[in-house]
């Protein structure tokens, strides 16, 4: 028998990490900004809506499989732990689609991200359908998300907008990335900060949550002040549901790379971009949103926190890591990014922080002085 399968696409935000993933578009419509390699040498393509529906459809079939499993097990139709640890170690081959469709369910199957880089390139009415078949085949969806660009995005009107509401969009991640028109430019965003602010305040006025995505450390060392404070300047006029931060690292295939070559782009230290964050926080003022560091790649992962009430509160997580001598950084960074500690606060677990200090031991004892090359191995190893 043919294993049930549907199309998905490479990538989802943090956020979405127990969400059915649908893909709507194929790659990036832009797909020429320099520090993104996702979709580089993909075509970006539009499915369409019959495509569309016929993997809802299959996602159905699916659904109902895994329920009969269920009952055939006696576990009451239920997709609970045991049924998907079952479905995950079972030596038939199910598809990686089976395999998601048995942990949504898990999660309740609440929530849908639509798949890829930029779905609002769909006519709206086409969009609008799609949105509304899902709810149809599964009316335990409360959320359903999507990626988009602010100039697609500005593309949209207002009533457009608020039709994918309507429909069942409940939120839009957008790629703001800076809010400073001169590195706008030079990473090839291909968008302004004027364009952002419009884009955004019109998804805000739809009534659609919106998220956008910060990246720390995009500055270098030559700009990293402006782009903290030109970021923190155009956030503060859209007032967005979240402001999600992911810290740069620059792979060999991304564009961005050459620029470091020819040492015309100097990347931050973890130090210099947890300076930049704490700048980039400390002027974010007069808005509401959520501040989120959900990305694997981000130093400090316990800086979130509800604006304005709980600014002092991230400004102290921040000054707390500033304020540790050198070697005690060392263990946190490399904690850190060895999946050992979660926060700051882990270094005062003995048996952790013993556990890295062997490890740091190691390394000096191997490769003297190659503490930096190992922390950027172990950030490759997560993108
Ligand atoms: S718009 Fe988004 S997906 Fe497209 S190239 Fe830029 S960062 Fe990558």
């Amino acid at each position: 028998m043919i294993p049930l399968s549907y199309e998905q696409g490479p990538i989802r935000p943090p956020s979405e990490a127990h969400s059915l993933l649908l893909r709507v578009t194929r790659n990036c419509p832009w797909n020429r900004c320099e520090f993104c390699h996702t979709y580089k040498k993909e075509k970006f393509s539009l499915r369409t809506v019959e495509e569309i529906k016929r993997d809802i459809q299959t996602i159905q079939e699916i659904v109902s499989e895994i329920k009969s499993l269920s009952w055939r097990y006696g576990l009451g139709g239920e997709c609970g732990a045991s049924l998907v640890n079952f479905i995950l170690q079972d030596p038939q081959p199910h598809s990686d689609g089976f395999r998601q469709v048995a942990l949504w369910l898990y999660g309740g199957g609440k929530n849908v991200f639509l798949q890829d880089g930029d779905n609002l390139m769909l006519k709206t009415d086409q969009l609008v359908e799609i949105i509304k078949d899902l709810k149809k085949t599964f009316p335990s969806i409360e959320r359903i998300t999507t990626y988009s660009r602010s100039k697609t995005v500005s593309r949209k009107s207002l009533e457009e907008l608020q039709d994918l509401k309507s429909a069942g969009l409940s939120r839009i991640h957008i790629g703001l990335e800076t809010g400073y028109d001169s590195l706008l430019q030079y990473i090839h965003k291909g968008v302004t900060a004027q364009q952002h602010i419009e884009a955004g305040k019109k998804v805000k006025a739809s009534g659609i949550s919106l998220s956008e995505y910060v990246i720390l450390g995009l500055g270098g060392k030559g700009i990293w002040r402006e782009h903290a404070m030109e970021t923190a300047k155009v956030l503060n006029q859209i007032n967005p549901d979240f402001i999600r931060v992911r810290t740069l690292k620059v792979l060999k295939m991304m564009l961005l790379y050459c620029k470091i070559e020819k040492g015309e782009f100097i990347p931050l230290s973890d130090d210099e971009i947890v300076e930049e964050e704490r700048l980039l926080i400390e002027h974010l003022e007069g808005i509401t949103s959520t501040f989120v560091s959900d990305h694997i790649l981000n130093l400090l992962q316990e800086v979130e926190g509800k604006l304005p009430g709980e600014k002092e509160k991230m400004l102290k997580l921040i000054d707390r890591y500033r304020a540790l001598p050198k070697e005690e950084k060392d263990n946190f960074r490399l904690g850190r990014r060895a999946g050992v500690y979660q926060s700051v606060e882990d270094l005062s677990k003995s048996e952790l922080r013993n556990q890295v200090d062997r490890s740091l031991q190691q390394i000096e004892s191997e490769r003297p002085g190659g503490l930096e090359k190992v922390l950027s191995d172990l950030m490759e190893s997560f993108i």
